[in-house]
């Protein structure tokens, strides 16, 4: 049977209303990277990288996106709309195309990457800009959705999060069980409050075992790390600078009761952690980073102890999302002529 994505796959494990139609772009059955230069470097027993950055639109987003999507359209929905740090906007905006919906996404002015923004138009959203933060934007979506026919699709829909939840459920079937350590970051918090609903149904339907959740933060957005909301959120990983999560009490929930942790990364770190997945051919965008940034610290400052561990580490967003953090601390090329001589000088060979 050729794959389908991941309703056909999961749909008998998703809390879904039967008016429920299917569109997909064949979203998840994403690979499980092993990375045993990493596992050697940072003394764990495995590593491994759910690389969710080769979803139909380069996030995990797409899991989440084919529920809501698919709920909306059953129900008979026009139009959808969505705040989004960028990723969101993308994958509502793909569905919404592929279903022949309308979709609308508020975007923080001037804070989205490029590739996430060029995404959405392609895909024909109307992309509109708001003098304000993501928190600001999603304000007005909600409160646009109580008063309107318009569908909300961000992560507060309950069907994003049981899409969201097929994460762990291939995780667990390539593994054959759930690893010890379960790395990802948070923003708004509905995939790591979806990883754990999804690893919970699998421990009660299958028997597997639950892994511990490490959520990880950017410094300068870290509400749930500081207790607080943060009026100003600040991160160089624009995917997770949220200052105020929807779902941050389940976030909480799912790292106590995993017995795990959510902690803070700073932006040098994320960015060290970046250019480290790709030292072993993985390239993904900094927010997607997150997880090994913490992970990494937690190691180095004694906390955590990775010997005889098996981890999987989340790469939320593909590294093309983001070209402008790698193009504007790039060297330029070096320029030279078209002469072999030339080329052989600068090689030295
Ligand atoms: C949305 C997103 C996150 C954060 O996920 P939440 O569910 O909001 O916590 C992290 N990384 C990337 C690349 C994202 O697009």
């Amino acid at each position: 049977m050729p794959y389908e994505g991941i309703l056909k796959e999961y749909g008998h494990l998703l809390d879904l209303p039967a008016h429920t139609l299917p569109v997909a772009l064949l979203e998840g059955n994403t690979p499980l990277i092993p990375m045993p230069r990493l596992a050697r470097e940072l003394g764990a027993a495995e590593i491994f990288i759910k690389y969710e950055g080769l979803n139909p639109t380069g996030s995990f987003k797409d899991r989440g996106m084919t529920a809501a999507i698919s709920e909306a359209v059953g129900r008979g929905v026009k139009t959808v709309i969505c705040a989004s740090t960028g990723n969101t906007a993308a994958s509502a905006a793909a569905y919404a195309a592929r279903a022949g919906l309308r979709a609308v996404v508020l975007i923080p002015e001037g804070k989205v990457a490029a590739g996430k923004l060029a995404g959405a138009i392609a895909y024909g959203a109307q992309v509109i800009q708001i003098e304000g933060s993501f928190d600001d934007a999603l304000s007005m979506v909600v409160e646009i959705t109580k008063r309107t026919p318009l569908a909300l699709v961000n992560s507060i829909n309950p069907y994003r999060i049981e899409g969201q939840k097929s994460g762990a459920f291939e995780i667990c079937d390539v593994l054959g069980d759930a690893p010890d350590w379960h790395c990802l970051p948070v923003g708004n918090a509905g995939n790591i409050t979806a990883y754990w609903a999804g690893y919970q149904q699998y421990a009660k339907i299958k028997g597997t075992r639950l892994p511990q959740i490490l959520g990880v933060q950017a410094a300068g957005s870290a509400p749930l790390v500081l207790g607080h909301p943060v009026e100003q959120p600040e991160t160089i990983a624009t995917a997770i600078r949220i200052g105020k999560p929807a779902r941050g009490e389940q976030a909480l929930e799912a790292a106590e009761e995993s017995r795990g942790r959510i902690i803070a990364a700073s932006d040098d770190e994320i960015l060290a952690a970046q250019r480290l997945l790709a030292s072993e051919g993985v390239w993904v965008e900094p927010a997607s980073a997150a997880g090994l940034a913490g992970l990494k610290a937690e190691i180095e400052a004694g906390k955590f102890d990775p010997n005889g561990k098996q981890i999987v580490i989340v790469c939320t967003g593909h590294g093309m999302k983001d070209p402008g953090i790698i193009a504007d601390s790039m060297p330029t090329p070096k320029l030279i002529p078209a002469e072999l001589g030339a080329l052989e000088k600068l090689l030295g060979v």
